[in-house]
């Protein structure tokens, strides 16, 4: 069965296939997963004011064009002392979509007074699955399906550091050091933030991960 995935990074395919296959197994062979990218889907405007909305609005903006299930993610990060912020404004904490440096030049001189006891945050990432309703099994009293809708929220928990450390990963990576550590340290004897772990390292204890791991039922319930 083909369920495309609401992304234009086609990197996200094979960490998803991965999930998939560890968790389904031999039925994993029944998915092919596609990207919203390859087959020229544009990109919704993320007017959800949550990760779920948003993950949700994707999903369902994919699988309404396209007639086949789809999945989508949303993710950021959460500072405690910042109540939900950066959250859904992750991307564009600085004014500027997708400029890291920015994001966390701008996060760390916001909490630069907060003691190191204070510095918790957490990544978030909410993972859906939307099949449409033509792709939803008649009942056998003949009822009209409705389309199907499953979200499942992944999270990291960790603190946020005073400066760079790595260059893996992405966004926020550089200042954030879980709180689950891969039982190594890094050549300065610190616990390793999630720029500092492998892709490995940083995949076994992801947001995304833990979301992904969370649907994957839903993911083998559709394809029977
Ligand atoms: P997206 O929903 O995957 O596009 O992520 C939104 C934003 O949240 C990214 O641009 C990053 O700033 C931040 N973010 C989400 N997940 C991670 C992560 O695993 N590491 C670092 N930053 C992340």
């Amino acid at each position: 069965m083909k369920i495309v995935v609401a992304t234009h990074n086609e990197g996200k395919l094979p960490e998803i296939r991965t999930i998939i296959v560890e968790e389904l197994g031999e039925a994993a062979r029944h998915v092919e997963l596609v990207s919203a990218g390859s087959m020229n889907l544009p990109d919704p405007v993320e007017t959800g004011v949550t990760f779920e909305e948003n993950a949700l609005l994707k999903a369902r903006d994919v699988a309404r064009r396209t007639g086949l299930p789809a999945l989508a993610d949303d993710s950021g990060l959460i500072v405690d002392v910042l109540g939900a912020a950066p959250g859904i404004l992750s991307a564009r904490w600085s004014g500027v979509h997708g400029d890291d440096e920015a994001n966390i030049d701008l996060l760390l001189a916001q909490i630069a007074d907060i003691p190191d006891a204070k510095r918790g945050a957490r990544f978030c990432c909410d993972a859906a699955l939307v099949v449409p309703e033509q792709c939803v099994e008649r009942r056998a009293d003949g009822s009209v399906p409705q389309a199907q809708e499953t979200t499942k929220l992944g999270e990291m928990h960790g603190v946020i550091i005073r400066a760079r450390r790595g260059s893996n990963g992405f966004g926020y990576d550089p200042i954030f050091v879980p709180n689950d550590q891969p039982g190594r340290l890094n050549d300065d004897g610190e616990k390793l933030t999630s720029a500092e772990m492998t892709a490995e390292e940083k995949n076994a204890i992801s947001h995304r991960h833990k979301a992904f791991v969370a649907l994957a039922p839903a993911v083998r319930q559709l394809i029977g």
